[in-house]
């Protein structure tokens, strides 16, 4: 066990300087940013338990506590995955990297369409180095023509199979290697990936994790951390928290600090402002992801299912362009597994390629998180998905035989709309104030100043693009700039 474990008890009553509230990607990049400038005690509170990764091997599961028993669905046809417990999502997730495109932060001003974020690509292109060096990041520099980067990728590419390579040659402007924080090759603390394909459970550590990713940070001398602590609300004065309440085994506890992150899920986060009576602007509005559908094809002769991860290609034809203006944007990606099942014919088992298309959404008021009024405790409703993003998916299966020219495709099977691509986004949005957002370009709650909100709730607009590494890099960018401008008195 690498952490400094304190019990409810011992930190209740107690003045911490910074307590930071989940241990997921938000709060985790954050905490490692914030050792480098925070000189006071860091106090983690996390719902959740420490499960080790041989518990979870073990156990064929990230935490014993269900993410369904952790909020109401009053629209259950619409699943909303979550980890409970030390690392949160770093657990489950399957390693996808991809960073935005870099007219995601700007649909508003370009296509008329979402809203634009505060920030640029170019003001989070620095941190997203910094985030992919921490996750190790494999990738393919070729990516750099459509997502620009100052910095190599940690890591050399995963091997594509042979519909990428085949795509790569010719379409070498659109069609690349999956950037991936599941290891091309060992490195300290990870293996190198070996297309085990069954990444929330990765058996032998391919994968980076809170777990193998940051027992440095969670071991300094500096940090506290309190598990099975479940924070229930901030005690909050005009334009400051001054405290927390947490829960732990039917008991209240409350913590004091001068600064406070908010980094449960895109659920329990805007859960407990609610509860806290902090509903300022459109808090818990706007919940979204994705809208994604599954297909095949079968290939002529070429054999699929050779590269050395479980999703090598990501093909960018239709990421970007004024169609934008219409409809959504997707990403394709080649699979390097068996989705649909396997072909009749034994002797051509391999010759066919899954797909998984991926379309942007446009966020809505009517899709959002709620406090039960007798018991306090989360409730999503999710009425629709937008029209923007049903026909981004209906011209992007138009396009398909197109797309996939290069390839001597036999047949193309009708989609199947997946559930959920399991990223929950977009209830505590960055903006402007006024414009019905939350916090601002450097996540600062618009009224609570020394409240800080990470994690992939704070999402102005969708991108098609998976959405961890984006939440790393935004709260590395928000530790730093955090500490300049309220330690050091510098302008962010
Ligand atoms: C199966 C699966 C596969 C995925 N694959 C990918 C992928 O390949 N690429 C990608 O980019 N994303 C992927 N994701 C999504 C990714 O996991 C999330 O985007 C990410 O975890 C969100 O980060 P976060 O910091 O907002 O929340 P989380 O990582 O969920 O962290 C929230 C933390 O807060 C804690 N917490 C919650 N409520 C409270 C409370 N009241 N008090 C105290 N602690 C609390 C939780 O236990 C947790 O530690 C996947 C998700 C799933 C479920
Ligand atoms: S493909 Fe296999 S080895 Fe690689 S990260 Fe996933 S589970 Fe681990």
């Amino acid at each position: 066990m690498f952490f400094n474990i304190v019990s409810p008890a011992k930190v209740a009553n107690e003045l911490y300087d910074l307590v930071i509230i989940g241990s997921g990607f938000g709060s985790s990049f954050f905490l490692s940013e914030a050792l480098k400038h925070e000189p006071g005690r860091v106090l983690v509170l996390e719902w959740g338990q420490y499960n080790p990764w041989t518990w979870q091997i073990e156990n064929r599961t990230n935490s014993p506590v269900s993410w369904g028993s952790t909020f109401v669905n009053t629209t259950p046809e619409k699943p909303w995955n979550t980890t409970i417990g030390f690392g949160g999502g770093t657990n489950c997730w399957f390693g996808q990297t991809p960073r935005f495109h870099p007219n995601d932060f700007k649909l508003k001003s370009l296509y008329g369409v979402g809203k634009d974020w505060p920030i640029s690509y170019a003001d989070l292109e620095p941190y997203y180095c910094e985030a992919e060096e921490i996750m190790q990041v494999a990738g393919d520099s070729a990516m750099g023509a459509v997502l620009p980067r100052s910095k190599p990728f940690p890591l050399p590419a995963h091997k594509g199979s042979t519909p990428d390579r085949i795509m790569m040659q010719a379409t070498p402007d659109t069609h690349f290697i999956m950037p991936t924080a599941r290891a091309s090759r060992q490195t300290d603390t990870r293996t190198k990936c070996c297309a085990n394909l069954t990444c929330n459970l990765c058996p032998v550590q391919a994968k980076f994790s809170a777990i193998n990713g940051f027992k440095r940070e969670y071991a300094d001398g500096q940090v506290d951390i309190c598990f099975n602590a479940e924070v229930v609300r901030l005690n909050s004065d005009s334009n400051h928290v001054s405290s927390l309440i947490f829960s732990s085994e039917g008991q209240e506890h409350q913590v004091k600090a001068e600064s406070f992150v908010l980094g449960a899920n895109g659920i329990q986060s805007p859960a407990i402002l609610l509860r806290s009576g902090m509903d300022y602007a459109e808090t818990g509005k706007r919940l979204h992801e994705q809208y994604s559908i599954s297909v095949e094809a079968y290939l002529d002769g070429v054999g699929n299912f050779d590269g050395s991860t479980i999703t090598t290609g990501l093909n960018y034809s239709l990421a970007d362009g004024e169609f934008r203006k219409r409809h959504s944007s997707v990403l394709v990606a080649f699979e390097n597994r068996w989705t649909r099942g396997f072909r009749p014919d034994v002797k051509r088992l391999t010759e066919t390629l899954p797909m998984i298309i991926v379309a942007d959404n446009i966020p809505s008021t009517d899709n959002f998180v709620g406090i039960d009024a007798n018991s306090g405790k989360a409730v999503v409703t999710h009425l629709h998905e937008s029209k923007y993003a049903k026909d981004g998916i209906k011209n992007a299966l138009d396009k398909l035989p197109s797309l996939l020219s290069p390839l001597p495709v036999e047949k193309i099977f009708a989609g199947r709309l997946r559930g959920s691509e399991s990223h929950v986004q977009g209830t505590l949005r960055m903006g402007l104030e006024g414009d019905g957002s939350i916090v601002d370009r450097n996540q600062i709650h618009h009224k609570y100043r020394n409240l800080i909100i990470v994690g992939s709730s704070v999402f102005a607009t969708c991108s098609p693009a998976n959405p961890s590494l984006t939440i790393s890099a935004l709260s590395i960018r928000a530790a730093r700039n955090y500490y300049r401008s309220s330690r050091e008195g510098e302008e962010t």
